[in-house]
């Protein structure tokens, strides 16, 4: 008989830790409010287009190696398109391409960050100035820097007021979803250590080809062997306990049993499935209330002629961090999407004042399109996108099998914990969540579970850095 495993939450983490489940012949039975997979990263047909659109583009890099794997498996690798180049934009349109040079890694990109129009020399001396100490900190170095700000980090490496704008805030928000002011400083230097120091592949980007959604088309047939379900539409109500271990999820046709319980809902909701004695008997669940938010905009655009040329445009210092090129269709209409990222001051406005701000960030960026404005366009808030990863909260996430961070036994030994916002190292992104996913089905099955991440470049490793 296999184990029957019941897992809340059909985003990455829950369709990660299903597909290593099936793998270790346990039954996984996905519990999904929605009637879509894919939770945060995932698409849907906007009624006033008509259009598949995704909630949010998303965008993953060569170092996220457990989502490339869960993309593997699912078969769907061939429809992400790697990006070698990175374009930014400075005055009156130019643009600055970051791309790898033959030097080995760290110092791979180097030669474009010295070459950027964007920054003045002394800027470009600061920011050298701030590496080499990323650097020689190494992953244990940046763990002195976890109960700090990345502002910390940047005072301390005297770095100005414009190269903090044109490029560390740039850079961070984007991928930490926080702002240099309130991210930690641990994660910020995670990024640049792991992402653009490390070796020459991980500062590459993905980006899917197809909408999210149609990542998931297989996940069915992957688990079906495995005897495994997905029953979407039926959100759960509870986790069901009998005061010594979880018996199952309470949904609103019924209990689902199982042997065990993995949640890979965000902390919110999970918080809204148990009840006060398990919040007292695990002390997992005791800091679900201590998680804060950070937004996310996304904005979909089209214009009835092409404006743009570029894959991609990063502007640093505007509102609008990321313009993408989603392509031109058969009647010449140019589709672009905008994101903001710890977008917390867009929130209060209506979608008009959005719309009007990111096209006058997209005129800034491509002089051509001044004095065209979209013939439709969409914007998606997300106040509830990510968790806020400031230097407190490392302390609350939990680890995915019973007890707490640092603080071995106790708990719930049957209930399993995944999502983005769980301890898995990594900021809340697509990787974390299959991280996370891929943790706590190897808490039920044994053995690690991970891939292994991208090695460092022997010069790089020669130098300290990882
Ligand atoms: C706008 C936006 C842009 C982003 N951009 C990026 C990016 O560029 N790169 C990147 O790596 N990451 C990005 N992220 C983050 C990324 O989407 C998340 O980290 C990841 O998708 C989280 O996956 P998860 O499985 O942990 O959680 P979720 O995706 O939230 O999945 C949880 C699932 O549980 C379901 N659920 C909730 N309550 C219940 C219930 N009671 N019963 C049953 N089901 C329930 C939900 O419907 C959902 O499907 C972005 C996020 C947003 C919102």
């Amino acid at each position: 008989m296999r184990r029957r495993i019941a897992i809340v939450g059909g985003g990455l983490a829950g369709i990660a830790a299903a597909l290593k489940l099936a793998d270790a012949d346990c039954q996984p039975i996905i519990i999904e409010t929605r009637k879509i997979l894919g939770g945060r990263a995932t698409s849907f047909v906007d009624p006033r287009s008509g259009e598949v659109i995704d909630n949010c583009q998303h965008v993953l890099m060569g170092c996220c190696t457990n989502l490339i794997d869960l993309y593997d498996r699912l078969g769907v690798l061939d429809k992400i398109d790697w990006h070698r180049k990175l374009y930014w934009t400075h005055s009156h349109g130019e643009i600055d391409c970051v791309k790898a040079s033959r030097l080995p890694a760290p110092f791979h990109l180097a030669l474009s960050f010295a070459r950027m129009g964007l920054l003045q020399k002394n800027e470009r001396k600061q920011i050298q100035r701030a590496m080499w100490r990323m650097i020689r900190l190494g992953a244990k170095g940046r763990l002195s820097w976890a109960g700090r700000t990345f502002s910390e980090f940047l005072a301390d490496t005297e770095q100005t007021e414009s190269t903090i704008a044109k490029f560390w805030n740039t850079v961070i928000t984007s991928a930490c979803n926080l702002g240099v002011d309130r991210v930690s400083a641990a994660h910020a230097i995670q990024v640049f250590q792991e992402g653009f120091l490390a070796n020459r592949w991980s500062y590459t980007m993905g980006l899917a080809s197809v909408p999210l959604v149609e990542l998931y088309q297989s996940v069915g047939e992957a688990l079906k062997e495995a005897g495994g379900e997905i029953h979407l539409g039926r959100p759960a109500r509870a986790i069901a306990y009998d005061g010594r271990r979880v018996t199952g999820v309470v949904t609103g046709d019924g209990v689902i049993e199982a042997a065990a319980v993995i949640s890979a809902v965000p902390f919110d909701r999970l918080d809204k499935l148990i009840s006060d004695t398990m919040r007292a008997a695990d002390a997992r669940l005791a800091s679900l209330d201590r998680f804060e938010f950070s937004p996310i905009l996304g904005v979909h655009l089209w214009f009835d002629q092409p404006i743009m040329e570029l894959p991609h445009l990063i502007l640093p210092g505007r509102g609008v961090q990321w313009l993408f090129n989603k392509g031109i269709d058969e009647q010449g209409r140019q589709y672009i999407h905008a994101v903001i990222s710890a977008a917390d001051e867009w929130m209060k406005l209506d979608e008009d004042e959005i719309i009007d701000r990111v096209v006058q960030d997209i005129h800034s960026a491509m002089p051509k399109s001044v004095g065209l404005k979209p013939i439709q366009a969409r914007s998606i808030k997300e106040k509830r996108a990510t968790f806020a990863a400031t230097p407190q909260v490392e302390q609350w996430r939990p680890s995915a099998s019973a007890g707490y961070v640092g603080v071995s036994g106790g708990g719930i030994e049957n209930l399993f914990l995944a999502g983005d916002w769980c301890d898995t190292g990594w900021p809340a992104t697509m990787e974390g969540a299959v991280r996370s996913g891929y943790a706590a089905a190897a808490a039920i099955t044994g053995g690690d579970g991970l891939i292994e991440d991208v090695p460092p470049g022997r010069f790089a490793r020669w130098l300290g850095l990882l």
